[in-house]
């Protein structure tokens, strides 16, 4: 079995939010005040698994759990190893700030999850807890040296980049990178939600504004390293250091996944609305998995084409943690 979409693309990742909360409130990603949905409405654990074998069963082979802050759910090191024991899933991978990695990694380990991706925008506390709003970066710090002690390998740094913020970090960030070796990706801010914090336009640095800062410093070496993503990848010692740059190097061709929200909606892309209720179909029909599988290979003949983001202009009203960055 296999799931393609009207253009030709195989979808074979799934990204899956386990929550829409989170401990922090990045700039870029939230407002200040959020509004979070009752418990009851997200996915349980059961509803979780249930959907991933679903996936899987169509063929998608790589799953990643995200949120919100997936680690907030303090069942999600359970989770990892129910969904590890599904046949033909190859990858299980996290995205995560961070904040609670040293207490969970050992338990993420047992459990069999393959590699973490996790956030890093500055190396300095004070503007961490800034663009954090809330969170500690030794927390963090703590976390990735916690990941690196038990043996997790191609840890990979996420970092976005406000123009006024933390662009003057980008070559800190990489050389952190590269001492511990690590991955590191930059992502280029993507108009989701509205925000209250700074304008995205005046903000906006591009992943080619970002390459040239760190040519400054080294030779970057075109690589032909592929995580199976949207980033396209630069060699600098033993680091990968990937851009994804949803403005300026549209990779809508090559997308091979899709996304559930922490409620359970199929979102089909990160730039378009149109999304299925897998939630009520699994609640309605208990234990019907061919009635799910059908749902999905019926929404993935719908998958847009490409996003047509706007950086001014917000046209997609759910925010990043609510759909599953
Ligand atoms: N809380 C976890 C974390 O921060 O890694 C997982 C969810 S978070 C939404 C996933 C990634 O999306 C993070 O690396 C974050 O920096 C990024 N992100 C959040 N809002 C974004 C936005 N508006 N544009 C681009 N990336 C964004
Ligand atoms: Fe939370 Fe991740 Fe969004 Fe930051 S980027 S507010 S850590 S979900």
């Amino acid at each position: 079995m296999s799931l393609q979409d009207p253009f030709g693309r195989k979808i074979d990742y799934l990204r899956l939010s386990i929550t829409d909360r989170c401990d922090f409130r990045c700039v870029y990603c939230m407002a200040e005040e959020m509004s979070f949905l009752p418990r009851a409405q997200v996915l349980s654990l059961e509803e979780c698994e249930t959907l991933v074998r679903a996936f899987v069963g169509l063929g998608v082979s790589k799953v990643r759990l995200t949120g919100g802050e997936p680690l907030i759910r303090k069942d999600a090191h359970n989770l990892v190893g129910r969904l590890k024991a599904i046949p033909g899933l190859e990858q299980l991978l996290l995205t995560t700030n961070g904040s609670h990695l040293a207490k969970y990694a050992q338990a993420l380990k047992d459990g069999g999850l393959d590699r973490i991706n996790i956030s890093l925008d500055t190396l300095n506390p004070e503007r961490f807890k800034r663009l954090s709003r809330t969170g500690n970066l030794q927390q963090v710090l703590d976390g990735i040296e916690q990941a690196q002690r038990l043996g997790f390998e191609r840890i990979k740094l996420n970092a976005v980049i406000l123009k006024q913020r933390n662009a003057d970090e980008i070559s800190s960030l990489v050389a952190f990178a590269l001492e511990r070796g690590l991955d590191i990706a930059f992502i280029e801010a993507m108009p989701l939600g509205e925000i209250d914090d700074h304008g995205r336009t005046e903000q906006f640095i591009s992943s080619e504004d970002i390459r040239r800062e760190l040519e400054q410093h080294w030779a970057l070496k075109p690589s032909q390293y592929q995580t199976g993503g949207p980033a396209r990848y630069w060699q600098i010692g033993d680091s990968q250091v990937g851009f994804i740059s949803p403005h300026s190097d549209n990779f809508c061709s090559s997308c091979n996944r899709v996304r559930v929200t922490a409620e359970g909606r199929l979102l089909l892309c990160l730039g378009n609305e149109d999304s299925v209720d897998l939630k009520a179909i699994m609640r309605r029909h208990p234990g019907d998995q061919q009635r799910l599988q059908a749902a999905i290979v019926d929404a993935i003949g719908r998958k847009p084409e490409r996003h047509h983001f706007d950086l001014d202009n917000t046209q997609i009203l759910r925010f990043m943690n609510a759909t599953g960055g």
